[in-house]
């Protein structure tokens, strides 16, 4: 079986809903994860924020502007009357919770609660046009079966189990849909596995179903081989293995959720990316193998901040490194690049809430600097050591660009570099130059 999934633009207005229900019926059992409509979550962050803040008067009018633009939906989208009135019945119902949850004051639960009914409103109407259609289809309720731990991470023997109840009970229909990104926590409550979670929620499908391969679609012909908004002619990578996915994803190609590699990784299933707007193009496919002696792609990580530490202390010493990680572990502020030099280092971080407090504590230590406004650069290949060359090139490319930072040998499939933020554009370009062309 396979497991697909398709992003907010995707199922972003009637047509294309109708566009994706052609392209899921091809008589092939298979699960399919929707996202709410594009800008659907954004509208439901609204809501809650005009919670938080005491204006339910706000937060109402967002919820009418929503519910207008859905009955519109609804009127575009079905053919009979019968099926476009039973929809709508569905979502008002939706609208009316909402317009409830504004009366009772803020909590970070009312919020997810909030956010979930994007998806659940995506997947009814996506349903029903279905069934309209006849096909032989049966929508599974997430909340029934995606579930996080106390950590809020998947609880993946809970979810396996699950979600093979959910399909073993409803046996002989043609399409299983469900919703993306939402899940219930430890107590029950409705949660969700962060924004942009709907990739998250088919990878774990994927993964516990052992599935044959779990598809991301979405409206780019997969991974582009460097940051098509900044660089000219860029080309889709054909295949990366989910290492270098992994890296890809989390320094910057918005095409997937960082962490969402991981279980189909663990799982060994395949993942591919593909594109709505043009099925027929072969995106990109995400696996074990790995393609000997080759660059694959670069992708730029912005605001990020670089923190030098340098003590005459840390010379000979031993438990140096240690300390100054302990304090950015108790600011819960993760560190992405490290350099280190026998007499300072280097880290980087891109969540500043804490810096202030860091700084203090390091100076502890030693004399502490920081540079603001910096970006990673990493690039991504086949970068064993054993692979002369790679390096060369990369610097070669950057012969007329200020590098604050280089970070090799981390790994087998990655480059990082930090540069100023306003030289990005040109590093890409140089690097795409160098490297592609
Ligand atoms: N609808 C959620 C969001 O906008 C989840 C997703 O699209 O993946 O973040
Ligand atoms: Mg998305």
């Amino acid at each position: 079986m396979k497991i697909l999934k398709f992003g907010g633009t995707s199922v972003g207005s009637p047509q294309r809903m109708k566009d994706v229900c052609k392209l899921i019926c091809d008589g092939q059992t298979k699960i399919v994860v929707l996202s709410a409509m594009s800008g659907t979550t954004n509208a439901l962050v609204e809501i809650a924020d005009y919670i938080a803040k005491h204006n339910p008067e706000a937060a109402n009018n967002v919820i009418n502007k929503l519910r207008n633009l859905y009955m519109q939906h609804v009127s575009e989208l079905y053919a009979t009357e019968e099926m476009a009135e039973a929809t709508r019945k569905l979502l008002k119902e939706i609208f009316q919770h909402l317009h409830n949850l504004t009366a009772g004051g803020y909590t970070p639960s009312l919020e997810k609660e909030i956010l979930a009914q994007g998806e659940l409103m995506s997947t009814n109407m996506v349903t029903n046009y279905l069934l309209e259609q006849g096909v032989k289809v049966k929508l599974l309720p997430a909340l029934d079966f995606m579930r996080i731990d106390g950590n809020g991470e998947p609880d993946m023997a809970f979810i396996k189990t699950e979600v093979k109840r959910q399909v073993s009970d409803n046996p002989n229909y043609e399409l299983y849909i469900t919703q993306g990104f939402i899940c219930r926590n430890l107590e029950g409550e409705i949660d969700n596995l962060q924004r942009g979670g709907s990739d998250y929620t088919a990878c774990l499908i994927g993964a516990v179903l052992g599935a044959e391969e779990i598809q991301i679609w979405t409206d780019i012909d997969g991974m582009h081989n460097n940051d098509p908004r900044f660089v000219p002619n860029t080309t889709p990578v054909r295949q990366l293995n989910f290492e270098e996915a992994a890296e890809l994803a989390y320094f910057g190609a918005k095409i997937l959720h960082p962490t969402c590699i991981q279980p189909a990784r663990f799982a060994g299933v395949p993942v591919r990316l593909l594109n709505t707007m043009d099925p027929a193009a072969p995106g990109t496919i995400i696996n074990n193998q790995m393609q000997q002696g080759t660059i694959k792609a670069v992708a730029a990580k912005d605001n990020i901040t670089a923190i030098k530490i340098v003590s005459s202390r840390m010379l000979l010493a031993t438990g140096f490194l240690r300390k100054v990680f302990e304090i950015f572990e108790s600011h819960q502020t993760p560190v992405d690049m490290v350099t280190t030099s026998e007499v300072g280092v280097t880290l980087t971080i891109d969540n500043t809430a804490h810096l202030a407090a860091i700084t203090e504590e390091l100076k502890k230590y030693g004399t502490v600097e920081t540079d603001e406004n910096m970006c990673i650069i990493c690039v991504v290949g086949d970068l064993r050591w054993g692979n002369v060359g790679f390096e060369t090139m990369v610097t070669e490319a950057l012969s007329h660009i200020p590098v604050r930072m280089i970070s090799y040998g981390g790994s087998n499939h990655n480059i990082s570099l930090l540069v100023r933020e306003a030289d990005k554009k040109e590093t890409l370009c140089a690097l795409s130059q160098k490297l592609f062309q």
